[in-house]
């Protein structure tokens, strides 16, 4: 389905969404692959609506957040698949009656999640954002990939079922969408986001403190890798591109954790005159996570999507394998073809 088709629209939540939470008694809450401020502070958010509505939810996560980001889910709801080998996705499916996954639609990004959830008969609910995903998987799906964040859309969902956030869950949204925009920063950033923010801020939030929290409390060694990264990088396709490896040898020169990488290829899209701006990061031998950022007119996503991955039209990400040099190259021949030919993919 087009990104057209699911233009935002505040308010318009599917009526059997609505339905399906309020007549569920043990939901499981879900979201993607090594989930960010985004996908913590939707779910847990969720968990409390829905627990305040006397339900019994879980909230199940495949990996840990990184560790900055935990105090969003002030009650510690969320249970981490690789942290507790006990968890078994086909049990956790087995006692709940509804499935609720914010902040993606792509079966594939429920990780070690995704077989038990595919293979559940119960209902199956999404609030999403993103470009890409699997709209038949769901029996009710609500995505608005014009939308800044999930978090904005499950303030929505509050205010349907008629439920005041209190503080801590105005908290818990409030950095869902301040990290998914980049702090108010990306141009995802508009009308929404800051009218949003502005609600939770008179429902208690306190900014300051939390952008300390989130953006003023890295560690020195992150700061040094911070610096090898952007001494490395590489500007080409006449000055258009940016880009950057970060290798597993500086990780560990360094002893920085991949939680710490978060938002450096923020710090490389600051130089003039660039519309494409990647980070290639080395998890595994022959094994690259890539970050993309467009500053420009044209979708990162369509570079994203051409490996696999995808994401949205600003920023998007990928996993390729093979040989450094080869990486880049495919990426640059990407960048190339986007470039020469705008129309394979406007943001
Ligand atoms: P990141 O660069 O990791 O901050 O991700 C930017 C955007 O791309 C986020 O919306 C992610 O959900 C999405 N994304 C990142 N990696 C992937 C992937 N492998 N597959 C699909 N979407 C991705
Ligand atoms: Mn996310
Ligand atoms: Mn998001």
């Amino acid at each position: 389905m087009s990104a057209a088709q699911f233009s935002w629209s505040p308010g318009k939540i599917p009526a059997e969404l609505i339905e399906a939470l309020s007549a569920c008694k043990n939901p499981l809450i879900l979201s993607h692959v090594y989930p960010d401020g985004d996908a913590l502070g939707s779910a847990v958010s969720m968990h409390r609506l829905l627990q305040g509505l006397g339900k019994a939810p879980r909230t199940v996560m495949t990996h840990p957040v990184p560790e900055k980001l935990n105090f969003i889910d002030h009650d510690g709801v969320a249970e981490f698949l690789t942290e507790n080998p006990h968890l078994n996705p086909e049990d956790l499916v087995a006692e709940a009656d509804l499935i609720v996954v914010v902040d993606t639609s792509a079966p594939d990004r429920l990780g070690l999640m995704e077989p038990a959830v595919s293979a559940a008969s119960i209902p199956k609910v999404c609030i999403d954002h993103h470009l890409e995903g699997a709209f038949s998987f769901f029996s009710s799906i609500w995505c608005e990939p014009d939308s800044p964040a999930t978090g904005n859309l499950i303030l929505e969902v509050f205010n349907e079922m008629g439920v005041e956030p209190d503080t801590n869950t105005a908290e818990s949204l409030f950095v869902a969408l301040a990290t998914d925009t980049g702090w108010f920063r990306h141009s995802n950033a508009g009308y929404m986001a800051y009218q949003c923010a502005a609600r939770l801020v008179k429902l208690g939030v306190e900014p300051d403190p939390v952008y300390n929290r989130i953006f003023q409390s890295f560690s020195h060694e992150r700061t040094m890798a911070l610096g090898d990264l952007l001494n490395r990088s590489t500007l080409c396709l006449e000055g258009k591109v940016l880009y950057s490896v970060f290798t597993e040898e500086i990780r560990s020169k360094r002893g920085v954790s991949m939680e710490d990488l978060d938002g450096f290829v923020d710090s490389l899209g600051q130089v003039k005159g660039t519309e494409i701006v990647f980070l290639v990061v080395e998890v595994g031998p022959m094994r690259f996570k890539v970050s993309l950022r467009s500053r420009g007119d044209v979708s990162v996503h369509a570079i994203a999507s051409r490996f696999g991955g995808g994401g949205h039209a600003k920023a998007a990400g990928c996993r390729i394998e093979g040989a450094e040099e080869e990486v880049i190259s495919k990426l640059l021949e990407a960048c190339t073809d986007l470039l020469g030919d705008p129309a394979k993919g406007r943001a």
